[in-house]
């Protein structure tokens, strides 16, 4: 097995060996490693939910109730009256009529794409579409077509020689995971409608903040960023649901999420819809930074350079991670920083000071 030494030191020569930072405590937007405080600028929580009071009283009660592990798939003996309670929430939350929910986003969007699309069908994805999309899409065995970001004319290009397919599927994120920009998705939706395709969304990084007029058939997220907890879902008719619920082997094959899981995915829905004010932080924040999503990319181009600054804010006291390819294209690593509802504006500030001082305009 010389090829794993191998392989693993032609990564650590092209800067794109990745380590993994140990987290011993955390105090809101603050998170200590090997002893010392950082403010973490990096976190998907973006509303702080995971840790809010009432979110972690509800997974207590529950757990207190049904325990931690449900035991089994949803269609053997792991389905609650919880994972029932979650998902109408969900359907209400996406506005569509119904939802379900799968043990992670990724398993969401295998699920979702695999079951939609087959060897006979052509899915279409933006370039910078997330990991989980391009997989599915691989393991659906169905013609892949790429158009490049946002491009209107060559997804409309794309769509035109796509006759001889027997169904057509465009996936696209709704705010792309790496950018933080967003999909233009009334214009996706009219060469949707034109030329019969299905659209599908990924609202991984949408959910829970912001609020956004979405056409799509098929509606995927997460419940494990805005939503603090763990899950993935998918929303939609009620035939659509029900066709998953039958034929997603990524929902038939595998153990049901924790009904703790569930119910702490419930109190911050909840508090997301008692408490518009947090949403309201998040976008104060992110404009703080310029951004219109908590998402905020600063492009450097080297993989070893990206790094180099992101050691460099580390010893400054802020933790944001270096983004390298494969996760983003070759050329473009970036240093990716979120913000929080929970960030104040002097930690705002600070996280700025130091980039200005480390990347001079
Ligand atoms: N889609 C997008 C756009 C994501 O950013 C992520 C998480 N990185 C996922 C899907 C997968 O979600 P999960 O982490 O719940 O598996």
């Amino acid at each position: 097995m010389e090829f794993i030494e191998e392989e693993l030191k032609q990564l650590k020569n092209a800067g794109l060996y990745r380590s993994l930072k140990t987290i011993e405590k955390i105090d809101g937007s603050r998170v200590t490693i090997s002893g010392k405080e950082y403010l973490n600028f990096c976190s998907n929580d973006y509303l702080g939910l995971s840790r809010h009071p009432k979110v972690k009283e509800k997974a207590i009660e529950i757990i207190r109730e049904f325990g931690f592990g449900s035991g089994s798939s949803r269609l053997i003996s792991g389905n609650s009256v919880i994972h029932e309670e979650l998902e109408r929430k969900i359907a209400k939350l996406k506005k569509r009529e119904a939802a379900i929910v799968f043990p992670t986003g990724y398993m969401a969007n295998l699920g979702a794409i695999t079951t939609l699309v087959g060897e006979e069908d052509a899915v279409i994805i933006d370039r910078l579409d997330h990991a989980s999309i391009i997989d599915a899409c691989r393991l659906s065995k169905a013609k892949l077509l790429v158009y490049p970001h946002k491009d209107m004319g060559a997804l409309e290009k794309i769509l035109k020689r796509l006759d001889k397919f027997k169904k057509r599927l465009i996936v696209t994120d709704t705010v792309f995971s790496m950018d933080g920009d967003i999909a233009p998705l009334a214009e996706i939706s009219e060469l949707a409608k034109r030329f019969n395709a299905m659209l599908m969304t990924d609202d991984a990084h949408a959910t829970g903040v912001i609020d956004l007029d979405n056409p799509a058939d098929i509606v995927m997220g997460t419940l494990s960023k805005a939503i603090g907890s763990l899950g993935g879902f998918v929303a939609g008719s009620r035939q659509l649901i029900d066709y998953l619920r039958n034929k997603a082997r990524s929902f038939i094959y595998t153990t049901a999420l924790s009904p703790a899981a569930c119910a702490a995915s419930i109190a911050a829905i909840e508090i997301i819809e008692k408490e518009p004010e947090r949403i309201e932080r998040l976008r104060m924040n992110s404009r703080l930074l310029g951004s219109e999503t908590p998402i905020i990319p600063i492009i450097i181009g080297d993989a070893g350079k990206t790094m180099e600054i992101s050691r460099k804010l580390f010893e400054g006291g802020i933790f944001v991670s270096g983004i390298r390819p494969p996760t983003v294209p070759e050329g473009e690593a970036r240093l990716r920083i979120t913000v929080t509802s929970e960030h104040t504006k002097e930690e705002i500030e600070c996280l700025a000071s130091l980039l200005r001082e480390l990347i001079p305009a």
